[in-house]
């Protein structure tokens, strides 16, 4: 499988899951656009190491996925997207009567509008291109609930809607949309909701890592970010050419309780 010559933008890319993809695409040939909303040298040193590694160009544009504007000039900047991966996103754990609006506000522009702006902005390039791939990372609670996290639950079901709505819109077009619903991925996002976590059920980490994060992942393992790089890698492949609009679980069967 080669994207030699295709450009990959990927949002929130400079940890977690973003960097995880960005390097399996990069490893199958694509020139990739980092992004997150600090613009520190280690940022621009990631990029400059990635592109070294993988023999690849490797760019670091700094953009806030809160904004929308900020949306639009990432991928302006990033001047071709031929593959667009929607991943930036972030988590606040709290009952719905005590949550903060400010987070609400935050997670629903973060999680699910910037996804908007970011293909509204990438489709008219990858039509001029004539190939597009989106890929949307969402999450196994994109499919289903769980208490406590009601703005990152909205959202993330609302980036399922948009992956095919995105889909039926480019139907018959050389272009794709689909949401990878991943279970548990040990990144940073998680790790920093087990002390919430630990506080509302009263745990300790071992106990909330078991017992509350794996609970419903039959697996008992936490994902790979190189397991959802693969499988972004294989929807930009010739063989998923027609899989458009659906949602693709990694999720060590969570989805299947
Ligand atoms: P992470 O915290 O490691 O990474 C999040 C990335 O988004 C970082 O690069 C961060 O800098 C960036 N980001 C945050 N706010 C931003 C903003 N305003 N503008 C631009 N970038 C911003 O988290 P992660 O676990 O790697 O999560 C990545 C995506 O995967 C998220 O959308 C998350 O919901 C989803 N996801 C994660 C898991 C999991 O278990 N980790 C499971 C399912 C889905």
């Amino acid at each position: 499988m080669s994207l030699k010559g295709k450009t990959a933008v990927i949002t929130g890319s400079n940890s977690g899951i973003g960097l995880g993809v960005a390097r399996e695409l990069a490893r199958a040939g694509a020139n990739v656009v980092l992004n997150s909303f600090t613009d520190t040298d280690a940022d621009h040193a990631l990029a400059a190491e990635l592109g070294k590694e993988f023999g690849v160009t490797a760019r670091y544009i700094k953009a806030d996925m809160s904004s929308g504007a900020e949306c639009r000039a990432l991928i302006e900047q990033a001047g071709a997207c031929d593959i667009l991966v929607n991943n930036a996103g972030i988590q606040h754990v709290s009952p719905i009567d005590e949550f903060p609006t400010e987070k609400w506000d935050a997670i629903i522009a973060i999680n699910l509008s910037s996804s908007f702006h970011t293909t509204a902005a990438a489709l008219p390039m990858m039509r001029k291109a004539g190939w597009g791939r989106i890929v949307n990372i969402a999450s196994a609670h994109g499919l289903t609930a769980s208490p406590f996290k009601s703005a990152y639950i909205a959202a993330k079901h609302g980036v399922v809607g948009l992956s095919k709505t995105t889909a039926l819109e480019t139907a018959e077009e050389p272009i794709t949309c689909n949401a990878i619903c991943p279970g548990y991925v040990l990144t940073p996002l998680v790790d920093a909701q087990i002390p919430d976590t630990m506080r509302e059920y009263k745990m300790t980490r071992e106990e909330v890592v078991r017992n509350v994060l794996l609970a419903r992942q039959p697996s008992k393992e936490f994902v790979t970010v190189e397991q959802v790089g693969g499988t972004t890698v294989f929807l930009c492949s010739d063989a998923a050419a027609q899989i458009t609009g659906t949602t693709i679980s990694v999720d060590g069967g969570w989805t299947a309780l």
